[in-house]
């Protein structure tokens, strides 16, 4: 095993059933939770598989061939994710992320985007159906994905440099590759694409401006994001992020940018514009800059548990209300609403703004879900 990686503390197996309230409570406007929320944002975990073998998500040592992958009949249906994902529209969701593991793996997750794109929020609009994708299958797959309804994708992409992506993603896959599926993606219409590159210092800090150039002018935003620590088998250390803040230092000293106001509330992304009107970046600064006082956004694991924040060790058992469980009856969809409506209630989840307050040690929840568990 490497140095830092640290085995794996495996949550999958910690799940709470929501109780389901015995009155159903009457509802004006979106739910709000705790610290006054709406929920608004639904991430979908279709798969906890990979192919690839990115050091930050799911370091090789970790996820070896001993490593086991939830079997298929723990695996939410099709059917069941799009039940949920109505109930959620309902609460007030706008906005369905598709990811993993690598969601393109998922064998006809066309069928699955079809399903979803006939939601409609109870304004009657459709929702924002987007998917967030290594790239490696987006090739062969963007034309039946923008078929079945999907919005846009989101590309995740460390490096311009071969040799330093193929390091990153530990299995050898070309960036040409990935570049490829970028154009493909594009040329169907699955636009405005998104790239993100989590920037790790000292790992590949020296392919911001690269990145930065390629994707200019391209109608392509590219993000940079803050490597987090998210997860326990990272082994994550402070002293590998690169703030934010220096990421632009680095990018302003080359290129003229100018500040964008945030596109909507929740938005993780902070907006800079090229002077020239050649395109945008954005910065997602997870780790310098807490952005929980206006997080929206839930996660739904590839087995149907529920999480409310990224860093949160427990989720709640929503495969349980569709299935029923020992005793328990399986819920229609008005007690589900129910359950998920009091479950928002609750939420106060602020992990990174706590992180951000307290001393490193004291920092991190001693446990925490993995991140290609519940997806990013
Ligand atoms: N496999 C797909 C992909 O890579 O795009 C979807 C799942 S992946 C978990 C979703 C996003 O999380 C990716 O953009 C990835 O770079 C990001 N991510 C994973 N681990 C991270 C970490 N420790 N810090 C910051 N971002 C991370
Ligand atoms: Fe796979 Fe995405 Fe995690 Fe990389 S970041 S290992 S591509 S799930
Ligand atoms: Fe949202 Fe939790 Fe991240 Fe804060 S730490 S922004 S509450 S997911």
């Amino acid at each position: 095993m490497t140095d830092g990686v640290i085995p794996l503390f495996d949550l999958r197996q910690v799940g709470r059933i929501p109780p389901v309230p015995t009155e159903r409570p009457v509802q004006n406007g979106p739910w709000l939770d705790a610290r006054g929320r709406p929920l608004r944002d639904l991430r979908i975990s279709v798969t906890d598989r990979c192919n690839f073998r990115c050091s930050y998500c799911m370091p090789k040592e970790v996820f070896d061939k001993h490593y086991e992958f939830l079997p298929h009949r723990e695996l939410l249906s099709f059917e069941e994710i799009t039940r949920l994902a109505r109930v959620f529209a309902e609460l007030g969701v706008q906005k369905l992320r598709l990811t993993g593991g690598e969601p393109l793996l998922r064998r006809h997750i066309e069928a699955l985007i079809a399903q979803l794109a006939e939601l409609r929020t109870p304004e009657g609009d459709p929702l924002d159906l987007t998917l967030t994708t290594n790239g490696s299958l987006l090739a062969r797959k963007a034309q039946a994905l923008k078929d079945a309804g999907l919005n846009r994708v989101t590309v995740s992409l460390d490096a311009m440099d071969d040799a330093v992506f193929r390091r990153m993603n530990d299995v050898d896959f070309p960036v040409a590759d990935v570049l490829h599926g970028i154009e493909v993606a594009q040329s169907v219409g699955l636009a405005p694409i998104k790239v993100n590159m989590v920037v790790k210092r000292g790992t590949n800090d020296d392919q911001i401006l690269p990145m930065a150039r390629h994707f200019r002018g391209t109608g392509v935003v590219l993000r940079f994001i803050e490597y987090m620590d998210v997860g326990m088998s990272n082994g994550w250390r402070m002293d590998e992020v690169l703030p934010s803040a220096q990421v632009l230092a680095r990018l302003r000293e080359h290129m003229d940018l100018v500040p964008l106001a945030a596109s909507a509330p929740g938005e993780t992304a902070t907006r800079w514009g090229y002077a020239d009107g050649s395109g945008e970046i954005g910065l997602i600064s997870s780790v310098t800059q807490a952005f929980c006082g206006d997080c929206n956004r839930a996660r739904l694991s590839t087995e149907g548990r529920l999480y409310t924040c990224l860093f949160a060790g427990d989720g709640h058992d929503l495969r349980a209300l569709l299935r029923g469980q020992g005793e328990l009856p399986p819920r229609d969809d008005a007690e589900i609403a129910a359950a998920l409506g009091a479950l928002w209630q609750r939420r106060a989840d602020r992990y990174s703004e706590l992180r951000a307050s307290l001393p490193p040690s004291e920092g991190a929840p001693a446990r925490r879900v993995e991140m290609h568990y519940i997806g990013g």
